[in-house]
């Protein structure tokens, strides 16, 4: 499995958009090249490589020789299809992080019961794959809580919160009826996640957790530090560790999480974990000499984890629609801004980030 890559070795990339892209931008830093596959013709990562290949990822025969052209490949986002992994690994390519991964993250149920197997706290949850179901799990968890669709689902997308005994009985054809999971409302008052590394030596890494505000359920901004006590901030990088052995997994992975206030102090509690580098780590590269994606960049290519630590305090702010076209004009002396170069700005599209830099533990 050791697959240590050298000068002018290509990572394949399964995915074009910005994260894609970064992960482009940082390998070509280390005088790796990457091939990048995606579906959309216009893929923003596309602009970074000059191998690139537009197929569908249910193309056996692209994928499989995208595979044979490339020394590894990786994914920037969680639902890369099992037969496209496992079209990567017949052509006898290493996939990091593996199909193990996509597996987990791609269904909430398999997600939370693998969590909770580690003996780590995730919200009391049901599976529900029918009105039944629905009614039977609302009983055994209560109102509030949440109905989300068990694949698919993001940015808030596939899920209703339930409220009242009415709520039950239409919530389940307002998601599409699909297999879903009903998980108890988390009366939370931070959202916090955690970036962290595992190499192919197993050594592991984990950037200080950012506290993260959504806005229309799209990701606003990052906080590093958050608002939450340092023994706190311990508490997730052990959690987001214990995970990402468990999981024994390569790369870059982002672990959200909720915290609760607790007569005890703050609890937390694991929402999900994305197979990837997270846009709440792009932070990492204002306020990091090794940011999340390089930091990816490096496992992958079966070179050792650079350093996780943060030289300066940072705020990541999204440009969300046309917010990119007053990002760019900033000349604040702390922001760095960062354009996903976009052709066409829509309403809810990322389009780019500031990250803006403070001196370290500012009062
Ligand atoms: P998710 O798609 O699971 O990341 O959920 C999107 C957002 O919905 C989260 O960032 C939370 O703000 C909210 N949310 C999700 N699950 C719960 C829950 N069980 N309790 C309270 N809020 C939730």
């Amino acid at each position: 499995m050791k697959n240590k890559l050298s000068t002018g070795a290509t990572i394949g990339i399964l995915g074009g958009g910005q994260l894609g892209r970064m992960m482009a931008l940082a390998a070509h830093r280390l005088g790796l090249n990457t091939h990048i596959y995606c579906q959309d013709q216009n893929s923003p990562a596309f602009a970074v490589t000059p191998h690139k290949t537009v197929a569908p990822y249910e193309d056996l025969a692209a994928l499989t020789r995208f595979a044979e052209q490339v020394d590894c490949v990786t994914y920037e986002f969680e639902n890369v299809p099992a037969q496209t992994a496992a079209a990567i690994t017949e052509a006898g390519t290493n996939l990091f992080p593996s199909a193990k991964a996509l597996e987990i993250s791609q269904d909430r149920l398999v997600e939370k019961r693998f969590i909770s197997t580690v003996g780590i706290n995730v919200a009391p949850f049901a599976k529900v794959d029918n009105q039944l179901e629905l009614e039977a799990a609302a009983q055994k968890i209560g109102l509030p809580a949440v109905l989300k669709t068990r694949r698919f689902g993001y940015d808030g997308k596939g899920q209703v919160i339930l409220k009242t005994a009415d709520d039950v009985k239409t919530a389940f054809n307002a998601i599409g009826a699909q297999p879903a999971i009903l998980e108890g409302f988390v009366p939370f008052d931070k959202e916090i996640s955690v970036i962290i590394a595992r190499d192919q030596a197993g050594h592991v890494a984990a950037y200080d957790p950012a506290e993260n505000v959504h806005e229309n359920h799209i990701l606003k901004t990052s906080t590093v530090p958050g608002n939450i006590s340092a023994e706190l901030g311990e508490a997730a990088k052990t959690i987001a560790s214990q995970l990402i052995i468990a999981l024994d997994y390569i790369g870059v992975m982002g672990v959200e999480f909720f915290v609760v206030p607790d007569a005890d102090g703050d609890k937390l509690i694991v929402n999900e974990i994305a197979p990837r580098v997270h846009n709440s780590g792009h932070w990492t590269e204002a306020a990091c000499v090794v940011d999340q994606f390089e930091q990816h960049i490096r496992a992958v290519a079966g070179w050792d984890l650079g350093s996780a630590e943060r030289h300066n305090d940072a705020v990541m702010e999204n440009l969300i629609g046309d917010e990119i076209v007053e990002g760019m004009a900033t000349t604040e002396s702390n922001a760095q801004v960062h354009n996903y170069g976009k052709a066409e700005i829509r309403p809810g599209r990322k389009m780019g980030h500031i990250n803006r830099i403070f001196p370290k533990n500012r009062p």
